[in-house]
Parts: C-alpha cells; structure tokens; sequence
C-alpha cells in the first residue's frame, strides 16, 4: 500500500507472496462438494498470497471521544437514547440486522438484570436468557442455508484448527452470524461477543448463544454507553484473554488499540468485514500504528460482488414494501450510484415494472447504466416527478433539503448505503416542518401546506433496519471469515507481517465452489490442452488479481 500523496491509498497487488505451500486455511476448507468442485480444488498450494489492496475511501471515520467513560448509572431503556449517534458504524453498518423480538415488552436495562443459563453461567448480558430456545429455533432455520459452515464444522471437528484461540467479535449478532460463531466454538475456538450495530441484534438469537455458554453483550436498542460497555466486558476480563479479533466496523479494534493496547501482545490477527473497518485498519497501518496482521473480508470478490448485490437485489423491494405497501409497477425511482448496491436495486425495480432513473458522477458507472436501459439524470431533473428516492453512493448530502422541498406529496425517500449520511435528514428536522411516526421506522415529514414525503428508518440502511437479509449470501460472507480466521490463528511466524491482507483469488474462488452444490452447479473441467492455451492451473486461480468480474 502506498500513498499516492492526496491522502488516497494506492493499490498495489501481489506486493508479498507466501511462500509456505500449504496453506491451513485450505486444508479445513477441503470439504465436501461436488466432484467437479473437489477436482478444482485439490491443489491449493499457492492460496492466501498476500496482497496489500485497497478500495480508496473517501468517508471519514469518525473514531469514539477517548475520553469516553461509562455512565455509572446505565439508562433504564434503550429506547429513550435510540435517537443519538455513536459511532458512525456501530449505526449504520450493514448485515441481516432486522430482529423479530419487540424489545418494548420489557422496559429494565438489561444491565439492571441477574441473569443465568440453565447451567448457572451468568457470563453474559442479553435482553431476555428466556428467549433462548426461540433463538434455537432461529439459528437452527439459518443453518439450513449456510451448509458451506455446517460442512466446514463436520471436516475440521476432529482436528480442532481453533483449538486455544480466543476470539473476541463484534458483528450483528443475527441467526447468521450465530451459525458462524457456532462453527468457531465447533472447531476449537473460545468466543466472547458483542453487537458492532445497536440496532441489530436477535435478542433470542443473543440468548440461544448465551444458553450455549457463548459469552454474548448486547440487545436490540442500546444506548452508547451500553453499546461501549459491551464492548468493554467482552475484552476486560479476569482470566481470559483474546488472541484473536473478528470485527465489523471496527470499533472492538479501536477500544482495544484505545483502552488495553498490552492485548495486542497476544492477539495474531484481525478479521475485518465492513469498509469502515478496512479503512480504519488502512489508517493504521499508514500511521505505522498496526501492530498485527489483518485480512480485509470486505474487498474479497466473494463479499463484494455477492453481499453488496445479491444482498441488496433480494432486499430492497422487501424493506420498502414492509414500511410502505407501494406498488412498483409504473412508479418513477430515481436511483442514486449505480454501483454493486445501485445495481442490485436497480434490478429489482426494473423487474417489477418501475420506470427507473440513475444518477451517477462516474461516466463508467454510468455509462453501464445506459447500457443496462436506464436513463442517466441529474436529480433535479426529476425531483418533481419521481416517487421514491433511494441512495446507494457511500457518499453525503446526495439528497438535500431544497431537493426534499420539492418533493412531491406521497413520495418515498430511503437510504441503501452504508452511512446515514446520504439524505440530509438533520435538514429536516426544523420546526415548520412536522414529524409523524406512522409506523415502525415509518416517518411522515409534513410541509406547511400539507404536503408529506415518506421517510424510512430516518436515513439509515433500509434493507438492515427494515428488512431482513438472504441467509445464503451471508453464508458465503461467514465462510470467509471463518477461513481468514483459521488461517491468521494457524499461519507459520513471519508468514503475515504488521500489516493488512487480501485474501487470494485462490481462496475466493474456493469459498465460491464450497456454494456451488447448493444450486446442483457443475464446473467445466480444463483439458490439458485449454489450460496451457489460457496459461492456467487446471485447478485455479482462474483470473488474474485485476479480473473485474
Ligand atoms: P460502489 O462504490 O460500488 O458504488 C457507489 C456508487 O455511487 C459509485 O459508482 C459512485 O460513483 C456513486 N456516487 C458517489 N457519489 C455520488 C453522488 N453524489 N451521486 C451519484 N452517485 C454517486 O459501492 P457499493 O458497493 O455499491 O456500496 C454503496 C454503499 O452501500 C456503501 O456505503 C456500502 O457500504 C453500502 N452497502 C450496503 C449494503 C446493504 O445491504 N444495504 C450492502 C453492501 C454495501
């Protein structure tokens, strides 16, 4: 990595090649697919080469205060403190976040409560520990579309690739994200767990975890102080200590390098999935201050071209209909960024009959959205006609206060991207203008002369705070994950230095074969002959590093 002298990060591939030719990772990856799958995998000798990547970020990260204490007295709700901000990610990442458990039945802080699991453990704080044999139910449902962990967790039991490790997570804590933590503990691993997001958290899937003795910190509407002193019981512990971290977002990363930096002593590296985090770590390690190897999940092409597009395709449609019951069929959408997310949208919209406008500040982005059938446009242009908005840049300020005003009466406007950032909602929020709750996460903003526009999740990701999100894509995501984990707990002294690593094309393609069975898929195998006309491994990579897909 290296700075191009305007503050962006400059990709560089392949700059460190591991020589070691096998690689751990792969070798409990080695499960069982199909014949065709296992014939392509069989020699992965070359997989994880490290190489320095990165997608320049333009957001700036803002970091928690370090003064930040916690408040001796915990709030009695989460719901009072829903409204404020904390950390940028801890707000408005993304993963499945949507919970089917109301919190409003039961106002006490979980942080007021004595609670324990059946075997008398009380090394947890969840809404509700009673909950937990409906979380079972939950992780039991996702366990039937993530049978590339499940399958991971059979192969590798015997041998135990994360026996002694110690890993510390911060992620949404879905039914998801608990069949990920539940293959760790299956092959070896000690898990202490806490919400990167406070509003995404399972609460029954938090008590099923706790239940099975996973140390689990979090619930569904924490206020800061809570979501930072969960943070702090899972790293501040008498007797344990973490020798590994899977983060998103990045905030576990930054309270441990803040408040017990004598950790990173012992911890071999960390797993970053969201773009937040990657950008932090990058931060880090240009200011020379990473001081452990990490793996950047969110650039591999099996997290960036399935999560942000599949994800969002299947989702989109689903966290607008819940709020709104809109009907898509002839109704103008503009579309902000015509990227992975853009793209996913766009497709759904247009399957359904909408008539839909991009707008777009990239000419090749934009070029391909020509080409894809849709007309390009400022947004001004169609500010006055359109019905529903939806932002999917990364950026801000893509939609503001003058383009709210003229707004038609009805129209719908939401937020896709990771920031709450994209629609300028604080704009709003002045005294001529009326706010009315119409339903969970539904806002009417109301004009002096009676017009309304329809606000979902106060700008925040529609899909994650409306919805909920595919199992299966965010099987492929936890598989990642868990690979780049076993590999950074098991990898040779010297094989990653203090710095941050893709994981190699090789292994991306594996974890992409490992889903294949799913949908009965066969590869094509290359003869001989094709693969010394392509210049290829018969078993993989199967593109070079600048392959775009
Ligand atoms: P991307 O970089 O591929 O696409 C963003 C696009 O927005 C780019 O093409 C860029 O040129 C365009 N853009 C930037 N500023 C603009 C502006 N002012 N007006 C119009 N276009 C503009 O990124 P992506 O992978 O599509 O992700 C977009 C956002 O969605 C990110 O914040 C990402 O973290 C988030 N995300 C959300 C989900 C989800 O489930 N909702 C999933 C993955 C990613």
């Amino acid at each position: 990595m290296s700075d191009t002298g305007d503050g962006k990060l400059e990709v560089k591939q392949a700059s460190k090649e591991v020589k070691e030719s096998e690689n751990v990772a792969e070798k409990y990856s080695a499960m069982t697919v199909s014949k065709n799958t296992e014939a392509n995998m069989g020699d992965l000798s070359s997989a994880f080469s490290a190489v320095t990547a990165h997608k320049p970020v333009k957001k700036q990260i803002q970091f928690v205060e370090d003064k930040q204490e916690f408040s001796r007295f915990p709030t009695k709700t989460g719901r009072r403190s829903l409204s404020r901000s904390i950390s940028q990610s801890s707000t408005d990442s993304y993963s499945s976040a949507a919970s089917y458990t109301d919190s409003s039945d039961d106002e006490t802080s979980p942080r007021d409560k004595t609670q324990a699991n059946s075997k008398g453990n009380s090394d947890f704080c969840v809404k509700n520990i009673k909950q937990a044999e409906f979380g079972r139910r939950e992780i039991e449902i996702a366990e039937q579309d993530m049978s590339a962990l499940i399958a991971l967790r059979k192969r590798a039991q015997g041998e135990k690739p994360l026996a002694g490790a110690k890993i510390v997570g911060c992620t949404h804590i879905t039914a998801q994200t608990a069949v990920l933590i539940e293959t760790l503990v299956a092959l070896g691993a000690q898990c202490r767990w806490t919400a990167c997001n406070i509003y995404s958290t399972q609460n029954e899937v938090a008590a099923a975890l706790s239940e099975a003795g996973v140390a689990v910190f979090a619930w569904k509407g924490e206020s800061e102080d809570d979501f930072w002193w969960c943070i702090d019981r899972c790293v501040n512990v008498e007797g344990w200590q973490p020798n590994m971290i899977l983060d998103d977002g990045g905030d576990l990363t930054h309270w441990v390098y803040k408040k017990y930096p004598s950790v990173f002593k012992k911890i071999r590296g960390i797993v970053e999935e969201s773009v937040t985090g990657v950008h932090r770590l990058y931060q880090l390690s240009k200011a020379g201050k990473l001081s452990v190897p990490a793996m950047n999940v969110n650039d591999s092409v099996t997290k960036q071209k399935f999560d942000n597009l599949y994800c969002c395709r299947e989702s989109i449609l689903d966290g607008l209909k819940r709020t709104t019951d809109v009907m898509f069929g002839g109704k103008q959408v503009v579309v902000c960024g015509y990227g992975e997310v853009g793209k996913g949208c766009c497709a759904a919209l247009k399957a359904l009959g909408a008539i839909v406008y991009i707008t777009e500040i990239d000419p090749i982005c934009a070029l391909q959205a020509c080409m894809d059938g849709f007309r390009v446009v400022k947004l001004n242009e169609v500010i006055r006609q359109v019905d529903v908005i939806i932002t999917c840049t990364g950026n801000k300020n893509v939609v503001t206060r003058d383009q709210l005003d003229r707004m038609k009466n009805g129209s719908i406007v939401c937020n896709m991207g990771h920031s709450n950032t994209e629609i300028d909602v604080a704009s709003l929020r002045t005294p001529e203008l009326t706010w009315e709750r119409v339903r969970s996460q539904v806002d009417h903003v109301i004009w002096p002369d009676g017009k309304r526009v329809i606000l979902l999740a106060e700008g925040r990701l529609l899909n994650l705070s409306c919805s909920t999100v595919p199992t299966f894509v965010l099987s492929i995501t936890a598989t990642t994950q868990a690979l780049a984990l076993i590999e950074l707990y098991n990898a040779p002294e010297g094989r990653y230095k203090q710095d941050v690593y893709l994981l190699p094309k090789k292994m991306d393609e594996y974890v992409a074969s490992l889903h294949l069975p799913t949908f009965d898929a066969h590869l094509t195998e290359l003869t001989d002959e094709q693969a010394k006309y392509l210049g290829l491994n018969k078993n993989g990579p199967f593109k070079p590093n600048y392959y775009r897909y």
